[in-house]
């Protein structure tokens, strides 16, 4: 269904005033489905529906997982995805925790440079600040109302432009009376059912004006562990990039980049547990990253009757922030050889 004749940038969208997620009127998506021990080859599918057994596993029992990341059109005329080696592995490790077959990387590649391919109309042209989208995600999908690993497993990758939406700082609060996830639970993967517990802490949070949710250990509610959907990263008052360390926090692949940039900037990088209470105070700047927005500015955290604010402009987020911007845009060499050309 490969349409001839595209263009980046031919859907002639309004690139910068893009929202996250609400364009999926693409060209279509892949859909590889695994039966008996094999993957097949995959197809493009057009119409953004899937047909599915009412009793496949993912509905009843919640085998699902996901990934994201961008694909970029660059000053040099190409269009590249964001190190998606490093998602691959994230969702081995999370296949195999969920009992769900694994992929080669060539294969899980592969269906991302096809999905990018045939929807090349929708990738976002060099300099709007947008980008394609990428979402790759695998459920159970084999008819059987036991509990158990499932019969047959579909794996798909849905594109969506997005716009840029860098926006500025935001208020967070400390989510007191629910947990994320537990230490020896799925909070390192990333399983759909991660997501649908966080959606009553969230909008409740942001009724009461705070965009993002902090989540602290669910054992002791006493060491950081992650924001809803993104890592925290801390800029200490003596310039250490800190980060915490903890098995139930998602490895977040733009996490692991900062912290190379960050190091490469001459920064001392620091993953080890984070003791909320007695080092808010030592944090100059705080940040919220992921894919999505790469970092969002984390102005204040409030805590209960307690608020702690940080410095703003964040001057090193803001420098790290660019630093990856401009990799991601080929703006800036790449050094770590993260971006992969794709068309
Ligand atoms: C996806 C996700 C992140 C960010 O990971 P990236 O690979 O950087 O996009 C962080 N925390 C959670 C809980 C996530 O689901």
């Amino acid at each position: 269904m490969l349409r001839k004749e595209q263009t980046v940038g031919g859907a002639g969208l309004d690139w910068g005033k893009l929202v996250f997620g609400t364009r999926v009127d693409t060209h279509g998506f892949i859909k590889h489905v695994w039966r008996d021990g094999q993957w097949d080859e995959g197809e493009m599918v057009e119409e953004p529906y899937v047909k599915m057994h009412v009793l496949a596993n993912v509905f009843h029992y919640g085998q699902a997982i996901f990934e994201g990341q961008k694909a970029f059109h660059c000053k040099d005329g190409k269009v590249r995805i964001f190190n998606d080696r490093m998602n691959h592995v994230r969702m081995s490790r999370g296949a195999e925790r969920m009992g769900m077959p694994t992929m080669p990387a060539e294969m899980f590649q592969a269906a991302l440079t096809r999905v990018v391919k045939a929807n090349l109309d929708f990738v976002p042209p060099y300099g709007s600040g947008a980008s394609l989208y990428l979402r790759p995600f695998m459920v159970g999908s084999g008819p059987q109302l036991g509990l158990g690993a499932s019969s047959e497993y579909t794996f798909m990758v849905v594109a969506s432009p997005v716009g840029p939406y860098y926006g500025s700082a935001v208020p967070a609060t400390v989510v007191e009376d629910y947990d994320r996830a537990a230490p020896m639970g799925v909070g390192a993967v990333k399983c759909a059912g991660n997501y649908a517990a966080d959606i009553v802490p969230a909008a409740r949070a942001k009724k009461q004006g705070f965009p993002i949710c902090l989540y602290l250990d669910a054992k002791e509610h006493r060491y950081v562990e992650e924001f809803s959907t993104s890592n925290f990263v801390a800029i200490t008052k003596s310039n250490v990039y800190l980060t915490p360390d903890s098995q139930s926090v998602l490895d977040s692949v733009t996490n692991s980049c900062l912290e190379k940039l960050a190091a490469d900037m001459g920064l001392t990088v620091e993953r080890r547990r984070i003791d909320f209470d007695a080092e808010v105070a030592s944090f100059k700047e705080v940040g919220a990253v992921g894919t999505g927005v790469v970092i969002t500015v984390v102005q204040s955290i409030q805590q209960g009757d307690k608020v702690h604010n940080f410095e703003q402009p964040s001057e090193v987020l803001t420098k790290l922030y660019n630093k990856l911007r401009a990799i991601q845009t080929g703006d800036e060499p790449d050094p770590h050889g993260w971006m992969r050309e794709v068309a």
